[in-house]
């Protein structure tokens, strides 16, 4: 991965005039808001179309750059544009989905977060070993002759699980896998992950990791409601039973957990923070998600993380049960970063917290 000299860019930076900067997207709304709380200034980056939409939080927006389209962002005039206003960029969920990922990589404007997860992100598989190398459990992996069914399979990069498909046998996993490459969902078995489909209930805990403070708060979790599977639940079974599950995310569900099973998954946390430090330092810096099935003996299987802000936590723009007993005000994931950019600069160690 190119690297990105943020010493270097910093020293044209005025830190008395900061900017939040993301895409009009995914948690943008809630980054903004945190951002203006804690007194930054905010850049907003939109795409044209979306121009109205967004114009009605005028209030949370000091500057819009406006674009044709996403993969505009990274143009040598709108770097330079950003980098004028001292912005750090956040990359969220539709950050990489949207400009993609060579070009995320290399925009030579500081990112808090940690880049190089981007790429471990992108790929199932990477993203599975990482977790397991974390220590962390995952579900099984298997290869086409040794699949003990229920199964889910996978294709790296599909957005918002569309095209996953659960499978009982190896002849329902191989007619969906030639479906999938036929619609050009997948190129190559390479990008295709058989997986344990893991009987439960489905749990995405929000955490944040603060460099500046050197711990880990867990902001928040939350339930994706899928379509079409949570529709399914609707309809009785001899009706359901004859319908594929689609795994399309179309909100979040608050949530709050039996207060003993904290003590894993903040371990899990834990877990991930040190081997981000030891695998790809400086670390995980900031927000990042494990997303798990916690089983009927409250076993916890995690089958996936993000490494940035994810949309979950728009649910907590006023902060969740949990961030209230680290802050004792109200206190987003949107807010908390921030709030650690500008505990950074007090300090003096804001390059610490950008990549
Ligand atoms: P994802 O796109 O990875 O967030 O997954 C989409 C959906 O598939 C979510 O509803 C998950 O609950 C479900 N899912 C993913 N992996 C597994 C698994 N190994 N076992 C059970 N459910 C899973």
């Amino acid at each position: 991965m190119m690297h990105i000299d943020i010493k270097e860019i910093l020293e044209d930076y005025d830190l008395d005039k900061l900017s939040i900067a993301t895409l009009s997207s995914h948690s943008a709304l809630q980054i903004l808001h945190g951002a203006k709380i804690e007194g930054l200034n905010t850049v907003l980056i939109v795409k044209k179309d979306r121009l109205w939409f967004y114009e009605q939080f005028k209030h949370l927006i000091d500057h819009i750059v406006l674009v044709n389209e996403w993969h505009e962002v990274v143009k040598a005039d709108v770097i330079r544009m950003l980098r004028a206003k001292n912005a750090i960029l956040i990359p969220h969920g539709s950050f990489v989905e949207y400009v993609g990922l060579d070009r995320a990589e290399k925009m030579e404007v500081p990112m808090f977060g940690l880049r190089s997860l981007l790429r471990v992100e992108a790929s199932q598989k990477r993203k599975m070993k990482f977790l397991r190398d974390a220590g962390i459990k995952v579900p099984k992996e298997y290869d086409l002759d040794d699949l003990v069914p229920p199964v889910i399979v996978k294709f790296s990069g599909a957005k918002g699980g569309r095209g996953y498909f659960i499978a009982n046998d190896k002849e329902e996993v191989k007619k969906g896998i030639e479906e999938a490459i036929g619609k050009g969902l997948v190129r190559d078995m390479d990008e295709v992950l058989i997986q344990e489909y893991v009987i439960g209930v489905p749990a995405y805990y929000h955490f944040f990791y603060s460099p500046v403070l050197k711990r880990l708060e867990l902001l928040g979790a939350d339930i994706r409601y899928e379509s079409n599977v949570d529709g399914l639940k609707r309809l009785p079974h001899r009706i359901s039973s004859g319908i594929e599950p689609s795994f399309v995310v179309v909100g979040n569900i608050p949530l709050v957990l039996r207060e003993s099973l904290l003590l894993k998954i903040m371990d899990y946390g834990y877990k991930f923070v040190r081997h981000s430090q030891k695998e790809l330092p400086p670390g995980v810096i900031g927000p990042f998600c494990l997303e798990s099935i916690i089983k009927d003996d409250c076993d916890i299987i995690v089958f996936e993380f993000s490494g940035r802000i994810v949309a979950g936590t728009n649910i907590y723009v006023m902060g969740s049960p949990y961030s209230w007993l680290y802050w004792n005000e109200p206190m987003s994931t949107g807010r908390r970063i921030a709030r650690e950019i500008r505990m950074a600069v007090e300090k003096g160690i804001l390059d610490k917290i950008l990549t």
